[in-house]
């Protein structure tokens, strides 16, 4: 089964990384009482920099570094990540759910002519938010960047 994470408070940029993989990884600013427990109940890894929190669970993984790109690496040391390359850019960045194929209707608006006119148009929008994704300038950078930290 794929693997999920829930990302403690102090890793948002790495949870962003994950979701541009294509990882399932849940993250907040906060956290209320009792919600690790339940999402980690649930089966998913907890990501923390907290080495005592940690040590609290199954399966944790205890994150050394605060730069999001040697957090990277170390997870790929401890757990390894996919390299299927075919995942990445499948999951809304803000809502961490996967992305559907979007209306030709919705994408009309925002999405730049180029994209539209294409034979079959690689645009998918997230059912949580409404928010468009294509392979634009921001997708390439992101790509870019992955490949520059050796994904
Ligand atoms: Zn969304």
């Amino acid at each position: 089964m794929e693997t999920r994470f829930i990302a403690d408070v102090m890793l948002g940029r790495l949870s962003k990384w994950l979701r541009v993989m294509g990882y399932d990884a849940y993250y907040q600013s906060h956290y209320k009482e009792g919600v690790l427990e339940r999402f980690v109940g649930e089966g998913r890894r907890l990501l923390s920099r907290r080495a005592k929190l940690v040590e609290q669970y199954a399966n944790a993984v205890w994150i050394k570094s605060d730069h999001v790109h040697e957090q990277l690496q170390e997870l790929k040391a401890k757990m390894g990540l996919t390299t299927d390359r075919s995942k990445w850019f499948s999951r809304c960045l803000l809502c961490n759910v996967p992305l559907q194929k979007a209306s030709s209707e919705a994408s009309v608006e925002s999405v730049p002519d180029y994209i539209l006119h294409q034979e079959v148009p690689d645009i998918h929008s997230c059912p949580v938010c409404g928010r468009l994704y294509w392979p634009g300038s921001h997708r390439t950078r992101m790509t870019l960047q992955l490949k520059e930290w050796g994904f």
